[in-house]
């Protein structure tokens, strides 16, 4: 693994005018039937806000100058409506699969060098994991990726026998996720054009040959899929305040 642990990026100048500039797609589009929602899951409120809404502020406070959200189409109109009053956030219409929002996220930028692609589903992530991921940027890697250690035993079961596998080697793997602008879209079209399915922007660039490199994550960014999930980012919250 590169760079992970061992590696402390200098944080960005977020005022530093002469610095690259860094747009983040906030992939949004996802449904909330997980969550026990008949609403799309970044409309539904944590603590009394829309995770959406929540998912922005640590962008722009890490560094992001502009924020493109992904929303279903069906719901267009109130996404619209909660960031109206954001100038540098704008709304597009996603697609079936989070690969699909991303890429129409990435039509909707013009001209940043680096962008980040963030799940709306981690509306916690510290403002400091999205300053550690343009900072990686900035220091010339082209793919990057924060990550934690993994807690649990992890046992690989197939039929009746199965194996311990070694945590000590395995992360899991966060967002925002950083880049190379040309190269994301390179990666993505061509990911279009193979009709690769991945999980993650990593692996799209991966999938042409591209060297990942790891930063820190932290246990704030978890995503939220099920009720238990959004339990747990309520407490978070409520144990800041
Ligand atoms: O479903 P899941 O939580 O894994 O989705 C991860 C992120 O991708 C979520 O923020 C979700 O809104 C987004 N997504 C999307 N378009 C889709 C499916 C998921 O923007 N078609």
């Amino acid at each position: 693994m590169q760079k992970h642990s061992s590696t402390r990026f200098s944080l960005p100048d977020v005022n530093d005018q002469t610095s690259a500039p860094v747009a983040a797609i906030l992939v949004a589009a996802g449904s909330g039937s997980r969550l026990g929602h008949p609403i799309p899951k970044a409309l539904v409120e944590l603590a009394g806000v829309p995770i959406v809404v929540r998912a922005v502020e640590p962008l722009l406070a890490g560094g992001v100058g502009h924020v493109v959200v992904v929303a279903p189409s069906t719901h267009l109109a109130e996404f619209q409506g909660l960031l109206e009053d954001r100038p540098n956030v704008t709304v597009v219409e996603g697609g079936a699969e989070r690969q699909d929002s991303v890429r129409l996220g990435l039509d909707a930028i013009a001209d940043a060098e680096i962008v980040l692609v963030h799940d709306a589903a981690r509306p916690l992530v510290p403002s400091t994991v999205v300053e550690s991921v343009v900072a990686a940027l900035r220091d010339g890697a082209r793919a990057v990726v924060p990550v934690v250690p993994v807690v649990d035993s992890i046992r690989r079961i197939d039929g009746a026998s199965s194996v311990t596998v070694d945590r000590a080697e395995l992360r899991a793997v966060q967002t925002p996720q950083g880049f190379d602008a040309s190269l994301l879209k390179t990666a993505h079209t061509h990911a279009a054009v193979q009709g690769l399915v991945v999980t993650d922007d990593a692996g799209v660039c991966e999938a042409v040959g591209e060297h990942i490199t790891f930063v820190d994550g932290h246990r704030e960014a978890m995503k939220i899929t099920e009720p238990f999930d959004l339990a747990v980012a309520e407490a978070i919250l409520a144990a800041k305040e």
